[in-house]
């Protein structure tokens, strides 16, 4: 079957890979529609590893996919062929510890795609755990469908931020995972978001969105800001999505006594925290590894129109023109937010 591979670090191909497709009892089988590039799918191929995962054979890319069923295996209740579905591309063993506690992405047993050594969904066909396999509603498209995946980590953010109608939220990076944490905060229950960045280009397509203050942090000092418009008092939650150690520093100026940090944003190496700046405000400090049990929730939002991600979809290559797909995320435009590849009809 015809598959993105990336061979090694540096070099991508387009071309026969033998992936299993046997249909188990509780699997369905997908035809492959729209698949986001995720930073992931572009740091293998620039750095061939991310921390302990490492590319030391093949492996296709992909994981943020949507598609429309073909068969589904005889065990399998609640979908059919035919149905436009989008994949939650984390697969835990159900009877693990993390799984058994509601936990699983956690789960240290989990398999994930295009996360070395598993493959990835960039591939005409794939199969998949039912419950792991989601109905889109009609008026979401599959375009939106492949933006669940990188939805559902802002999904999760919001869910362990624990809420409440009216907060006033700061999310540091206006990457594609910022934007879409202050997607989910918006819907949420926030009344404002600040999001903070270098690029301006990235922060004027955030500031479309009503609700969404861009602050450009060459020009802004986001703490002012921040202080300026909760009256000197502080944000409820700060989401930090950037990774970057420059906003681990004065991270804690920034919430309010009692609020809370969420850590989304992965260092790549290991950062200092400001713990007495933690203490002094008993702010509560959350993290996130990707997400659980919140896509039904990012489908509904999407359905009923409270969360567009559509403007997020900068371009879409075909599957024969995966590797300038690639090529183009890893570019990093300012003015791109997610690449996707089309892959029926590719
Ligand atoms: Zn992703």
């Amino acid at each position: 079957m015809k598959a993105l591979v990336l061979e090694r670090k540096g070099e991508l191909s387009i071309r026969d890979v033998d992936l299993p497709l046997t249909v188990g009892p509780t699997d369905v089988k997908i035809a492959v529609e729209r698949v986001g590039v995720c930073g992931s799918d572009v740091h293998y191929f620039t750095h061939g590893r991310i921390g302990p995962y490492v590319v030391d054979r093949p492996m296709v890319l992909g994981h943020e996919a949507s598609g429309r069923i073909v068969e589904v295996g005889a065990g399998v209740k609640g979908l059919a062929p035919g149905d436009r579905v989008c994949m939650e591309p984390g697969i835990p063993d159900p009877t693990s510890r993390a799984s058994r506690l509601g936990l699983y992405n956690v789960d240290p047993g989990v398999t994930f795609w295009a996360t070395p050594p598993v493959h990835g969904c960039l591939t005409p066909f794939v199969v998949h755990p039912a419950a792991f396999t989601y109905r889109l509603p009609d008026n979401v498209s599959f375009g939106e469908g492949a933006m669940v995946e990188p939805f559902a980590i802002g999904m999760q953010a919001a869910v362990k931020a624990r809420l409440q109608p009216g907060d006033v939220a700061v999310v540091t990076g206006c990457g594609t995972i910022g934007i879409v944490t202050a997607l989910a905060a918006l819907a949420g229950g926030c009344s404002r978001v600040l999001i903070s960045d270098l690029q301006q280009e990235k922060l004027d397509l955030a500031g479309r969105y009503p609700g969404i203050t861009p602050i450009n942090v060459t020009r802004q000092d986001l703490a002012a800001a921040v202080r300026e418009a909760t009256g000197g008092w502080g944000a409820d939650v700060v989401f930090e999505a950037s990774g970057s150690p420059a906003a681990f520093k004065g991270l804690f100026e920034l919430v309010r006594p009692g609020g809370c940090v969420v850590l989304i944003g992965i260092p790549i190496d290991p950062v200092p925290l400001d713990v007495a700046g933690a203490q002094a405000r008993e702010a509560r400090i959350e993290t996130v590894f990707r997400y659980a049990n919140v896509y039904p929730r990012a489908i509904a939002l999407i359905a009923s129109g409270k969360v567009d991600l559509k403007p997020l979809i900068s371009a879409t290559f075909a599957l024969d023109d995966g590797i300038a797909a690639v090529r183009r995320a890893a570019e990093g435009r300012g003015s791109d937010v997610k690449v996707q590849i089309q892959v029926s009809g590719g």
